[in-house]
């Protein structure tokens, strides 16, 4: 460590907000340089190394070739895919000194597609699946949380290309099966759920979270394996399927509800339970106002209005608008007489004597009923998924639980290969589209992801197969640096062993090789030079061992 480039800090830096961030930098395995770009020092880009590695051996095993692609990619290719205009400005752009325009590609479909259209005529070339390691740009509008969200970050993205879909289907499936391998074999506890594809696009794709309580998105996850993002979760209620009357129905009512507006409020002035209620928002969209009804117990997911009305973008609307549609103000509103389209979950159908707004100001209105006092222009899932529902595969209660995205695979079908002319002739002598699928890890992602699951107060917690080194070994003090060489020697011919020789005080060293989080660490301290033991302990337990140096190398386990 006397000659190792590796600074540490005993701060926090300001401006990181997350652990991983935080440990990071503290850990000397990162600087900044600019707004979401860093660097990796020495110790950071060998846990780097480590993950490459592992994802390298799993993906050639699964018959994937490495290749190199250009960072530079022409603004004509991405005209021929239609990306350019579309991917907006996450694309880095320049132009060169001819002015030619270009991006710093953020993904290699255009590229790798033009290969393999330009190099692949016949069914008998195929499948080909290939995939490189490469630093990849993204203008982020936000870029935070370190190398988590940066806009350069190291990934590794690959490609396959098939003759029909049964084929592709199998490509897909190789490379799902290498990412769980990848990611067990680095130690990390993920889940595997269907997700958006987002703009890649495609038939259909999974991500793999990280589990971590900072992981940005929200999964559900059953004990049956099933798993989704929970905006996309399939799930019932805690009681099953909404059922259809069971109460008498009541005749409408109005009723004077002076100055209550939230669902709380009201079913507090009214004493009626929340899930009684019909929330019914009013959305501005590029396609008109229209409202979404949920039950007073849910929540609404935006997302999946979204998808259901078709928009393009929707707003919670101003008070006016509200009042313009609807007749009353916000806090109002109700599903009767609605003069603009209505989309409500499934489950407010089934509530029976509703209560919602009368659309008139300190007006509700109760027992509520459809189809008898509204109508709605589409029902379905538009709640959230919330702690309670169930699994629809094996009716067993989903869990929420937050991730961070490492991996993506995606089914992409023909999308960039009919839009760019990748075609190939087939056995049947006819020319057809190549299928494509294509798979991410963002490797220096793994890395944050890996802390974030894996620390304490004091630092960082390796995993084993991706920690920087595997043993800290501490000497501390200046007499026993022949013991020490000794062992460094002998450890070396097995581990990976730091050796901290530096001239610093007992407590830097131990609070360094915490911060560092080496699986074991090794002192040679107060119990050696008493009675020549060293102090052998586990960064992850805590556990301490003192072992006579004779023999360490076999001793201890990592
Ligand atoms: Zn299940």
């Amino acid at each position: 460590m006397s000659e190792y480039f590796l600074p540490t800090l005993k701060e926090d830096p300001r401006e990181a907000e997350i652990p991983s961030h935080k440990l990071m930098i503290r850990s000397g395995m990162i600087r900044k340089l600019a707004s979401g770009v860093y660097e990796f020092l020495p110790l950071g880009w060998r846990t780097v190394r480590k993950i490459e590695e592992i994802i390298r051996e799993e993906l050639d095993a699964a018959g994937a070739q490495e290749i190199v692609m250009s960072a530079m990619q022409p603004r004509s290719l991405w005209e021929e895919s239609g990306r350019w205009d579309l991917y907006g400005p996450e694309l880095m752009r320049l132009k060169d000194r001819g002015g030619r325009e270009f991006c710093l590609g953020p993904t290699h479909e255009e590229v790798v597609t033009k290969i393999v259209s330009e190099n692949v005529r016949s069914y008998k070339q195929l499948p080909v699946t290939l995939y490189q390691f490469q630093m990849k740009f993204r203008d982020e509008i936000r870029p935070r949380f370190g190398v988590m969200r940066a806009r350069e970050f190291y990934m590794k993205d690959s490609y396959s290309f098939d003759a029909d879909l049964e084929g592709c289907r199998s490509s897909y499936d190789l490379h799902f099966k290498a990412y769980k391998r990848i990611f067990e074999r680095c130690g990390l506890e993920f889940a595997v759920v269907e997700a958006d594809t987002g703009n890649i696009g495609g038939e259909f794709s999974h991500e793999f979270m990280v589990l971590a309580s900072t992981g940005e998105e929200e999964v559900a996850v059953c004990s049956c394996g099933y798993g989704a993002s929970s905006s996309m979760a399939g799930f019932k209620g805690p009681e099953g399927e909404p059922g259809f009357p069971e109460e008498e129905e009541k005749p409408l009512q109005e009723v004077h509800t002076p100055g209550v507006t939230t669902v709380q409020e009201v079913s507090g002035f009214l004493s009626e339970k929340p899930r009684k209620f019909i929330k019914t928002l009013i959305f501005d969209s590029d396609k008109g106002p229209v409202a979404a009804l949920v039950r007073g117990d849910h929540e609404l997911c935006q997302d999946k209005l979204l998808s259901a009305s078709g928009a393009k973008w929707l707003n919670l609307a101003e008070p006016e608008t509200v009042k313009a549609v609807t007749g009353g103000p916000p806090g109002f509103s109700g599903p009767c007489g609605a003069k603009i389209p209505v989309f409500a979950d499934e489950e407010v159908l089934a509530v029976q004597n509703a209560v919602s707004g009368a659309g008139k100001k300190d007006y509700h209105l109760i027992n509520i009923n459809f189809p008898r006092d509204y109508t709605v222009s589409w029902k379905g899932r538009l709640r959230k998924l919330q702690q309670g529902d169930l699994c629809l595969k094996c009716g067993g209660e989903l869990k929420i639980m937050r991730g961070i995205e490492v991996g993506h695979t995606f089914l992409l079908g023909t999308k960039y290969s009919s839009a760019m002319g990748a075609r190939f002739v087939d056995k049947d002598g006819r020319e057809k589209d190549m299928i494509m699928g294509c798979y991410g890890i963002g490797v220096t992602r793994v890395a944050a992801a890996t802390i974030e699951q894996n620390h304490d107060s004091d630092g960082i917690i390796w995993p084993a197969a991706i920690a920087p080194f595997e043993i800290s070994l501490i000497q501390l003090s200046g007499d026993t640096e022949d013991i020490c060489r000794s062992l460094y020697e002998k450890l070396s011919e097995k581990y990976e062993v730091l050796w901290d020789d530096r001239d610093e005080s007992p407590g830097v060293k131990f609070k360094d090789a915490q911060l560092l989080g080496l699986p074991v660490q090794i002192i040679v301290g107060k119990s050696y030079m008493k009675d020549g033991k060293l102090e052998v302990v586990c960064r992850r337990s805590g556990k301490k061992e003192y072992l006579s140096p004779e023999g360490i190398e076999e001793k201890i386990s990592i």
